[in-house]
Formats: structure tokens, sequence, C-alpha cells
């Protein structure tokens, strides 16, 4: 038993329903606003974005939602996911903690993505949707809607922000080979991307622009196309719960409990996947385990982003919501390879933040880097730079750890592979990567670019 090192469930225990944190934390939603209002949106307001089976679910205060039998049918093409003991690694850091992974590398399309965009393309395909608009940025997004999109005959528009689009070209054939079509943003499609053209000709865009004319495509199109986002919404934060899910039945395989659980976070939605119902357990049954996100020094929403109403895009087509955010018109550092770009943060993280529920921190990408290298080295899985986040701050507390002799039992989500990444591994391998901080004199300035609402 003590030897073992993988943590494999069968069919049969696939989740069969999504765990909703809101129907456990007592925490009232903030309200969601229209950006042009500033008003809280109408269902028909969201309607022109998304079919009504996921606005409810955004809303939804039921514990649990059935996962309907279609996307359990797809689910069973990867799920369930394993989960490791990281044997090597605890070994090369000469570490008395247990540090376990769970590997949702393992999707077709190489991360956790797949989890949210199988329902969400079921839902738009069952409604009558025939076309879905979305944004990537590195391209793991991109890669897992058109994996779904395919599962279900819909035709797929997306929006690249253009720095990956050019340094990861393998991520988008990979999309047009799901029958995708991906144009670099900011695109002169748009009256978003046109605008900051003018402007700035040379952009090398955002998710916060490629959010803009992913929605503006949608709502211009007469109803002809919805809108899909892969993060951030607390129904993507629903669907991903069953990672968590089934890490808590694994770990009991092992036969131990995490200590600690810890994610990166970009939009939030693999950190909450795998936190939220170990966060149930901690509220419901009287366990104590720390829920840790993990974001890059150069994208510090969290740690250092203002708590505060703001647009979820820069052009302010999308949602205002309540979120810790660095203001909706951050571009991110062009030296920043790790991933975890978005400006903003999914603001039901945001709440349980507030609240003391779950903890944060932010780490420097040479850092970052150097743990994917060890885990690598180790464990034999090219990590994702963003999941390598994870990786660091796992290492930290094993190291911790080691100086206090501590046998602590560390959880962290592997949330994808990194073998569309070379360009940014190349990158550090060559020496050219160095740490960047946000500066503090634009932390300083977000408050005077913030809307001004009434809640
Ligand atoms: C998109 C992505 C992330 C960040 O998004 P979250 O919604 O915060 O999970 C992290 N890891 C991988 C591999 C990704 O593709």
């Amino acid at each position: 038993m003590s030897e073992r090192i993988r943590f494999e469930l069968g069919e049969s225990d696939i989740p069969k329903f999504w765990y909703n944190i809101n129907a456990d934390s007592n925490i009232p939603p903030a309200p969601v606003l229209n950006p042009a209002t500033k008003e809280p949106v109408t269902p028909e307001f969201l309607s022109v974005l998304f079919p009504m089976e996921l606005i409810m679910q955004e809303i939804s205060k039921e514990r649990y939602i059935q996962i309907p039998e279609e996307v359990m049918e797809a689910y069973k093409l990867y799920r369930p996911t394993p989960l490791l003991r990281a044997r090597r690694l605890e070994k090369a850091l000469g570490t008395p903690a247990h540090i376990y992974y769970k590997y949702e590398g393992v999707s077709p399309v190489g991360s956790h993505k797949a989890n949210t965009a199988i329902p969400q393309a079921f839902y738009n395909k069952v409604s009558g949707t025939h076309a879905l608009t979305t944004e990537t940025g590195a391209g793991q997004w991109g890669s897992a809607l058109s994996m779904a999109c395919g599962f279900y005959d819909l035709a797929l528009e997306v929006y690249m922000v253009r720095v990956s689009y050019d340094q990861k070209p393998y991520r988008r054939f990979m999309m047009e080979t799901f029958g995708a079509q991906v144009f670099a943003s900011p695109t002169n499609l748009t009256n978003s991307g046109r605008s900051i053209l003018a402007e700035h000709p040379d952009s090398p865009g955002s998710l916060g622009i490629a959010i803009s004319e992913a929605v503006e495509m949608a709502v211009t199109s007469g109803g002809k196309k919805h809108y899909s986002l892969g993060s951030v919404l607390h129904h993507v934060l629903l669907h991903q719960s069953v990672i968590g899910e089934e890490s808590l039945k694994q770990m009991d395989m092992a036969g131990e409990y995490p200590d600690v659980v810890i994610g990166c976070v970009g939009g939030g939605s693999n950190f909450a996947g795998i936190a939220m119902p170990f966060l149930r357990e901690n509220l419901k049954n009287g366990q104590r385990t720390r829920l840790l996100a993990v974001e890059p020094t150069a994208t510090p929403s969290l740690t250092r982003g203002i708590y505060a109403f703001d647009y979820g895009d820069t052009a302010k087509m999308a949602p205002i919501v309540k979120m810790h955010t660095l203001g909706h018109d951050f571009i991110p550092a062009a030296i920043h390879a790790g991933g975890l770009r978005y400006h903003g943060m999914a603001p039901t993280l945001c709440s349980l933040y507030d609240a003391g529920l779950i903890e944060a921190t932010a780490v420097g990408q040479v850092e970052v880097f150097d743990a994917a290298q060890l885990f690598a080295r180790s464990e034999g899985i090219l990590p994702a730079p963003e999941s390598s986040h994870a990786i660091r701050a796992a290492i930290d507390e094993a190291l911790k750890a080691k100086e206090t002799g501590e046998k602590k039992v560390i959880l962290f989500n592997l949330s994808g592979h990194g073998h569309f990444d070379l360009f940014s591994y190349n990158r550090y391998t060559s020496g050219q990567l160095e740490n960047y901080d946000y500066p503090e004199e634009a932390i300083a300035t977000i408050r005077e670019r913030l809307p001004v609402v009434n809640f």
C-alpha cells in the first residue's frame, strides 16, 4: 500500500453531479451589472449571450446539479483522471511531506478546460444554437471548445490573443482541425478590435480585448451566435467541481487527507474545481484544509488588485462584476511567459477570499519555470506553465515541511500539460526569462479607471 503511486478510479466513479459552493458558503452574491445601464442584468440581456440552462446554473442555489447523460458519455473519454503521489519529487526535495497531484492534462486537448467546454457546447446545442464565439489566450480554452463544438456540430469563431497566435501556431492548427475559425485579436472585424488597432496598430492583444470581440460578434449576430467563456463565471466553476469530487475519493484510496490544496489561478476555474469540494468538507464536516490559490507576480489580481466592480472586458461589452481586478484595460507585460493573464478573477472566488475561506499567493516566473523543470525531471510530465505556478507553491510548502520536519500532506491540481508551450520553455532554458512585478504606479491608478456604480 505504501508504495503506491497511481490512484485510479473506474468509469462508475465519475461524479454524477456538479457541486455548487453557493449552497454552503452563505455569502450573498454581488449583483451582475449591465455595462451600459450599470443596473443589474436582466435574463433577456444574458440570453443574448448564453442558453437559459447556463444562466440558471449561474444563479443556482441548488447544492448538486445533475450532469446530463450526454455530457457523462463524453466525460468518459478521459475521466476519471488519475491522482498520483509525486514520490520522486519528494525524494528530490528531501521532504517528509507527501505530495499528491491530480492530473487534468490527460483530457484529449491537454487541460481541465474540456470539463466545461463539453457541457457548454451541449447546452447550446440542445437549446438550438448553431454557432458560438469565444476568445482564447494561450489556446487551451480555444482547443477545448473546438473539440466540444466538433462533438455537437456547432460552428465556432475563436478570437485568439495576437501574441499567442504568433507564438503558438500549433494550438491554432489544432483548433482548425477540429473545425474552428481562428482570428488574431485585435481584428478589424469588430468595432472593439478596430478602435484598439486605430490607437495601437501593433497591439499584442489581451484577453480583455479578445473577450470584447467575441462578445460583440455574438451580440450583433441577431441571435445567430452565442458566446462562451472558459473561466471566471460561476457555471464554469461548477462544471470543474468534478476534479475535486474525484480527488476526495482518490485521497481516500491513498489513506490520507490533504492539509493544503493548491491550484493556479487565471480566471479561477481549475483552482475552484479542485478546492470547492474540499471547502465543503471544511464548512460541513469539520475538516481544516488550507486552500491556496497561486497567481503570477506579473498579474497579481487577488494579492494586489482592488476588490471592486469592473468590466469583464476591455471594450465594456461584457457585464460588470465585483471582483479583484487590475483594471479592464490591463495589458500583460510582454516578458511574462506563464499564462494566467486575465485582469480579473472569478467573483465567486473573490468573495470567498474576502471572507477568509481561501488563501492566495503570487510567485515569480523564473521560480515557476525552475519548479516546472524539477517536476518534469522527477515525474516525467512537462507541465503547462500555468499549472507550474501550483507546482511552485507545492514545492515551497514541501520545503517548509522539510525545515519543520512536518509530515504535511499536499495536494495540487496539475491543470494541463505544456506540449504546446515549448516556445516559453525555450525562453527559460536559454536564460531569457526574468521576473516581473506588476508596478506599484499601475496599481495606484486602477481605481480611477473603474466604472462608477451604485452598489
Ligand atoms: C486556462 C488554464 C488555466 C487558467 O485558467 P483557470 O480558469 O484559472 O483554471 C490554468 N491551467 C491551464 C492548463 C489552463 O489551460
